[in-house]
């Protein structure tokens, strides 16, 4: 055993973590090392030739023409709606379950989210509600790929087309995934990705993307980015400066060449799951979409409120045997504090879907280097409370 194997092995040996970067590194580790030593020995750190290099890697990946690389999914959400003029006063039809910054780009802008309600199977915006929540003032509709399987993005596509509506896909938990053989992220007009460290994609900081095929769309959201301007000492507009450093780029280079092996690991993982856990009374295993490939940046079960103590009950078990978990998302961004008690907007109108999904989720450990062993650590605790109240 050389010295990075045993300490592989002596990292695996520790306990269950809800993503473990360490040891996803440890395994690429001399690769990582090389492509930061060069970038730092080039001292290019802005606009280096990596950056470039993997927007093309990126693009290519995804079946697609154009991506730009920005500093974090956060930004490309803003960055994607501003090149497509969203702006005070404008309406962006989102989810409400989903992380604050899906909505937040919209409202910084001076936009008002509008929530529209989930498919209670799938956790994803459901688009027979969001056709009636289109009025003039729809600037948007941005459908996000919760959890790493795609949104019904087809229905919501034909929705838009027929009022004349652009479609951005966030697509920030989803890098990879499928929609009908067609990979997420350049299905709508524009699509958004995040290289936060623990997503599918993540770098060493921060990061993020915006795709797109249209190369207008791609022109605007570069001048958008690039504080309002193209060249140098020529603004036209105002913009942001939002860039991917040179570091990330290289390191992103790097992981997108084992997206595919991480993908499968991820899959694999979340097969093993369901053989574990579809049989227990109050568990709800991930419903899969047929027509869709999951990239499980989550393994999000329901657990039912007919089980005592409910879901609480059960992280308060699952915490005392050291297993991690979490939930995604606790609070639906329609209560909260932001837009519950008026500081910014937001419209909506039944959201019972999403606040049951909300009181009812559970995500479990879920990441690249999850052992069969573990995923029976935690599965066998999940069975011995939901044993013990019977
Ligand atoms: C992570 C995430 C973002 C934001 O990405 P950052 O890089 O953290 O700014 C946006 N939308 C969704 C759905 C996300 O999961």
């Amino acid at each position: 055993m050389n010295r990075s194997d045993s300490k592989t092995a002596a990292h695996k040996a520790s306990n269950i973590q809800m993503v473990d970067l360490k040891g996803q590194y440890l395994r690429i580790k001399e690769q990582i090392d090389g492509a930061i030593l060069e970038a730092v020995e080039e001292t290019r750190f802005i606009k280096g030739p990596a950056v470039g290099k993997f927007e093309c890697e990126l693009a290519g990946y995804l079946d697609g023409s154009f991506a730009l690389g920005v500093a974090n999914g956060t930004d490309a959400l803003q960055i994607a709606m501003m090149s497509l003029g969203v702006g005070p006063g404008d309406e962006v039809i989102t989810t409400a379950f989903t992380f604050i910054a899906t909505a937040e780009a919209a409202a910084l802008l001076g936009a008002v989210p509008v929530f529209a309600d989930i498919d209670p199977e799938t956790f994803n915006i459901d688009p027979v509600t969001v056709e009636e929540l289109i009025t003039p003032k729809t600037k948007a509709i941005v459908p996000v790929h919760l959890f790493g399987q795609p949104a019904d993005i087809e229905p919501i596509l034909e929705i838009a087309e027929r009022h004349n509506i652009p479609v951005i896909e966030d697509n920030a938990q989803a890098v990879g995934a499928e929609y009908r053989g067609r990979r997420t992220g350049f299905i709508g007009d524009m699509g958004t990705l995040s290289f936060f460290p623990s997503k599918n994609l993540g770098c060493y900081g921060d990061g993020g993307a915006i795709t797109t095929n249209d190369e207008s769309l791609y022109e605007a959201a570069r001048k958008v980015a690039n504080h309002g301007g193209k060249k140098k000492y020529h603004n036209e507009i105002v913009g942001v400066n939002s860039r991917l450093d040179t570091i990330q780029a290289a390191v992103l280079s790097v992981k997108l060449a084992h997206l595919d092996d991480y993908t499968r690991r991820r899959q694999q993982a979340a097969d093993r799951y369901d053989d574990l856990l579809s049989g227990m009374d109050h568990i709800t295993v991930p419903v899969r979409d047929r027509r869709c490939t999951h990239v499980f940046h989550q393994y999000t079960i329901r657990v039912s409120k007919d089980l005592p103590g409910g879901r609480s009950g059960l992280s308060q078990a699952l915490s005392e045997r050291a297993i991690p978990h979490a939930v995604y998302y606790p609070v639906p961004l329609h209560q909260l504090p932001v837009f519950a008690d008026g500081h910014a907007p937001c419209r909506f109108n039944d959201l019972s879907n999403t606040d049951r999904a909300a009181s009812e989720v559970l995500s479990l450990p879920m990441h690249t280097e999850l052992t069969q062993e573990q995923q029976e650590r935690v599965a066998e605790s999940i069975d011995a409370h939901i044993r013990s109240l019977q």
